[in-house]
């Protein structure tokens, strides 16, 4: 296994931004992940999917980060798919298409890795991730074990697996049309890119919701749209997003977030979440 120190944090996530990690590692299977788990027990690290939520202070990370991207198998056993935690929600959208597998349409676009997703429970429209989960195989203690979904909470973005080092998620999903499938996620992608700024480097939204209050409308209401701070901008397309319009820094993008948490707190009296990760 190759350990790169001073990896720049920019390269892998989709802000495209963000400070230096002391170490980087592509872990390549079951058996690298357990063995660089084990030798990090109580040592900092961080497990990286797509990056797609994740923001690296500019200070940089004092740990090792590790990279799950090499893990991308994705098959059918006895009718389910089964998934290492590095596969893109592209790749296993694909996967469901020509399997003629539904249920999933509605996360095209969102670029993600199924760890980070599970993790997290991704979702958009009424879905989330987590609905399709039949088990998940994870590390504890650097060893192996299978929880099975009575064994899993899921919430709004939020899993009770947050402390385990996801490996591989089983998915249970119905059998479909392929050309009904097709034409979904190609609805579904083409609302994100209408209404989402793809087209710069972001981590999609910034705040969690809080029961009906969506961050989004208040920025909006409040005027925010468009305010920036150095190369950061809170979006006009879709302004519960943050992105990197001119080589932000995360610093930029870390007191535009404070920026509107304290507007909105001041002006509302409602303290919002950020459902963005921020490595320190
Ligand atoms: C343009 C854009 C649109 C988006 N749209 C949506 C949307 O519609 N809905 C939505 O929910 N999110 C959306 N997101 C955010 C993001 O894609 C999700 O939060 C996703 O779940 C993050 O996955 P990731 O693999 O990129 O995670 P990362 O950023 O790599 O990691 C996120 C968290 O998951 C943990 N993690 C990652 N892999 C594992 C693993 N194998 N085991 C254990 N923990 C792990 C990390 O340690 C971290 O805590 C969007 C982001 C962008 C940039």
């Amino acid at each position: 296994m190759n350990i790169i120190s001073n990896y720049p944090m920019a390269k892998e996530t989709t802000f495209k931004c963000g400070g230096i990690a002391k170490w980087f590692v592509e872990v390549q299977d079951l058996t690298s992940f357990a063995n660089i788990l084990k030798l990090h027990t109580n040592k900092l690290y961080y497990i990286l999917g797509n990056g797609s939520k994740t923001l690296c202070n500019d200070k940089g990370y004092n740990g090792l980060v590790i990279s799950t991207k090499k893990l991308n198998n994705i098959c059918l056993e006895n009718g389910l798919v089964v998934c290492e935690c590095g596969v893109n929600l592209f790749a296993l959208n694909h996967f469901l298409a020509e399997n003629c597998l539904k249920g999933l349409e509605w996360s095209q676009g969102i670029p993600a890795s199924v760890g980070g997703a599970v993790n997290m429970n991704a979702g958009s429209f009424e879905y989330s991730v987590g609905q399709f989960v039949e088990k998940v195989e994870v590390f504890e203690n650097g060893e192996c074990k299978i929880l099975n979904k009575n064994q899993i909470n899921f919430g709004y973005r939020f899993s009770s697996l947050k402390n385990f080092p996801i490996f591989r998620v089983w998915f249970k999903f119905e059998k479909g049309e392929k050309s009904e499938i097709l034409d979904l996620q190609n609805y579904y992608f083409n609302k994100k890119t209408t209404s989402q700024p793809m087209e710069f480097g972001s981590a999609g939204s910034i705040f969690k919701r809080k029961g009906d209050i969506i961050p989004a409308k208040i920025i909006d209401k409040l005027g925010l749209k468009g305010v920036k701070i150095g190369g950061a901008e809170i979006s006009y397309k879709h302004c519960g997003f943050i992105v990197n319009k001119n080589n932000a820094t995360a610093s930029d993008v870390i007191n535009l977030i404070n920026l509107i948490k304290t507007t909105i707190k001041n002006k509302t009296g409602i303290e919002l979440e950020e459902e963005i990760i921020i490595m320190e």
